[in-house]
């Protein structure tokens, strides 16, 4: 960390030992510098930020030539999404401008995030969703969260028409990416990256939707990059579910349709930011099929021991469909943008595991175990 907010002032040796892991402050206090806050924001924060960036050796050798692979593990932050880096800037301004009501639409998680960040400042959380097309975790999270949840019989396109619309004529704050906060707070994950690898990776393959996270990271690799704190950029690989892929199609697609809920967007709300992203990183969109996204997303569970949602798997599943396009001992990093928790549904769907049912007796266990 560049700043160092969380390294302890003591002096006595012993009590630096136990301090030096002193609770980390969220993010708004430890990268404040760079984030649009003053004295007079009242900072709402669930502690977000500080995600692992977890090596993952299986698919490192699937990749093969010594390439290095990590994903940056942003399912757990406190809501389980890296939504949380984004709504802590967009509550925390929100309330400091005296907002008595946020409002998003949502596929799930921006949702989710909302609620528990309006709650916590107080307010009141109205999120819209596309009727059927949210993962069971997300809803639970935004009922229990006390969101006003209002689901409408059309996809997520339509759904951030009326809600831009509502927030221009009546007292409710929009949060979805298109406030500008939240990709201020987006970015902070590729400090986190920087400050971890004491570089920026080679490629940073990400999930792309609505395009705010690749967005937000480019935003923060080129002000680490300005600050002298890598010597280079990484080439942003964003991916797109094949049948959700405007910006690979160049066209808006009016019926998207894929298992990978959370990128189930046809008219990216930052499409022109994502243009100019893949232009001057000299980067790339690319399409994966749901089958690679679920091959993907199993994979990183069962050989990796790492749990992420459905949309999340796209990056690791494009960086094995390019994998013969990276170059020899390059540094690749792979944003797990949400939590498997949060799809309980396509996890027993995909895995062809099942439970075993026993009588509970010593013997006829060990058989089956195989003993
Ligand atoms: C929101 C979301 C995305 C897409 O991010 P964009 O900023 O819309 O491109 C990807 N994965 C998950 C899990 C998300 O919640």
């Amino acid at each position: 960390m560049r700043t160092q907010p969380f390294i302890s002032q003591s002096t006595h040796p012993e009590l630096m030992i136990q301090k030096s892991a002193a609770q980390w402050k969220g993010l708004i206090e430890t990268y404040r510098s760079y984030l649009p806050v003053s004295n007079a924001t009242p900072v709402v924060t669930l502690l977000e930020g500080n995600t692992p960036l977890i090596q993952v050796p299986y698919i490192s050798k699937l990749v093969g030539k010594g390439v290095q692979v990590f994903v940056k593990y942003d399912g757990l932050n406190p809501t389980g999404s890296f939504k949380d880096r984004g709504m802590t800037m967009a509550i925390s301004k929100a309330a400091e401008a005296g907002a008595k009501a946020v409002i998003c639409a949502s596929t799930g998680n921006t949702s989710a995030s909302a609620a528990a960040y309006a709650r916590r400042a107080g307010m009141r959380a109205f999120v819209m969703i596309p009727d059927g097309y949210v993962a069971l975790g997300k809803l639970a999270q935004a009922l229990l969260y006390g969101a006003e949840i209002i689901a409408i019989d059309g996809n997520f396109d339509e759904a951030l028409r009326i809600v831009r619309q509502l927030s221009e004529n009546y007292p409710v704050t929009l949060v979805n990416s298109v406030n500008p906060y939240r990709l201020e707070g987006q970015k902070t994950a590729a400090f986190e990256v920087v400050d971890a690898l004491n570089k920026a990776p080679d490629w940073l393959c990400i999930p792309v939707g609505n395009a705010g996270n690749i967005t937000a990271y480019w935003m923060g690799f080129c002000e680490y990059h300005q600050q002298g704190y890598c010597d280079r950029l990484p080439k942003m690989m964003g991916f797109q579910a094949a049948g959700s892929a405007p910006l690979v199609m160049g066209k808006q697609i009016h019926h998207p349709e894929t298992v990978a809920t959370a990128i189930r967007i046809g008219n990216p709300a930052n499409w022109e930011k994502a243009l100019a992203v893949k232009d001057a990183s000299q980067g790339e969109f690319n399409a994966v099929t749901d089958e690679e996204i679920l091959e993907a997303y199993r994979i990183l569970a069962a050989e990796e021991g790492i749990f992420c949602e459905p949309a999340s798997a796209a990056s690791v599943a494009g960086l094995l469909k390019l994998k013969d396009r990276v170059s020899s001992g390059a540094t690749v990093v792979c944003v797990l943008t949400g939590n498997g928790l949060k799809d309980p549904d396509s996890a027993i769907k995909v895995s062809d595991n099942a439970v075993k049912s026993v009588i509970p007796d010593l013997a006829t266990v060990a058989e089956l175990m195989g003993f």
